[in-house]
């Protein structure tokens, strides 16, 4: 079963949409806005976004970068000019393909089973990240240490995660921060500090390194 984000702030394509998507045989969930995508689009994972560019509170460019800093999922973007799409890859808008508003539903339909094909290859191989002896599967946010499951909380897989998707990119501790409790977080930069030692005691290896007056990084691979 495929699951398709519907982004779409005009209640009556947002329906034909839903009716025929869910027609072809995708499982769908729609959002009106950005704000409520955003929101949507971390209750559970998505095969597909279709994202409207033109939204109310956060447009699809934002929409789409947001997305992007968590995910890899297949973007799909509605635009309604045509040109439009001139200004994605302006914004190197890293989009897998786009319509042109009014589009054929039997022409989105067929440029949705491309992206799926292509990029689900059999269909349901999971999401991994593996390094050294770590393996994070993206889809269940499991954690494995030498074959051994990882007690991680939630906090702790998605540090993991976020270092061991860029070995040896410096995080500071304002990015994660950001990345991990949000921007309006009101407290003190010293929580991040107490989620990597307990993520170092969990992993009993020193994968994890600080740098002095700066932040954390995964130590690169070839090291
Ligand atoms: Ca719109």
């Amino acid at each position: 079963m495929k699951y398709i984000l519907i982004v779409e702030d005009e209640p009556d394509i947002q329906e034909l949409l839903r009716t025929y998507l869910e027609d072809a045989g995708y499982k769908t969930v729609t959002a009106g806005d950005g704000v409520e995508a955003l929101a949507l689009f971390g209750t559970r994972p998505f095969d597909l976004v279709l994202l409207d560019l033109m939204l109310p509170k956060i447009d699809g460019f934002s929409v789409c970068e947001l997305i992007r800093q968590q995910s890899q999922v297949p973007v799909l973007m509605l635009t309604a000019l045509d040109g439009e799409e001139q200004q994605l890859r302006g914004f190197g808008m890293d989009i897998d393909d786009y319509v042109t508003k009014p589009f054929s539903m039997p022409v989105l339909l067929e440029k949705i089973r491309v992206i799926l094909r292509r990029r689900g290859g059999a269909g349901e191989e999971s999401r991994r990240l593996a390094y050294r002896d770590l393996s994070l599967d993206l889809d269940s946010r499991e954690a494995l240490l030498a074959g051994r499951p990882l007690e991680l909380t939630a906090r702790e897989f998605e540090l993991l995660h976020t270092f061991l998707s860029a070995p040896g990119r410096v995080f500071t501790r304002e990015m994660l921060l950001a990345k991990l409790w949000g921007y309006d977080f009101y407290g003190d930069e010293r929580v991040v500090d107490s989620h990597i030692k307990n993520l170092r005691r969990k992993l009993g290896r020193d994968y994890i390194e600080t740098v002095r007056g700066v932040g954390y990084r995964a130590v690169k691979e070839d090291r």
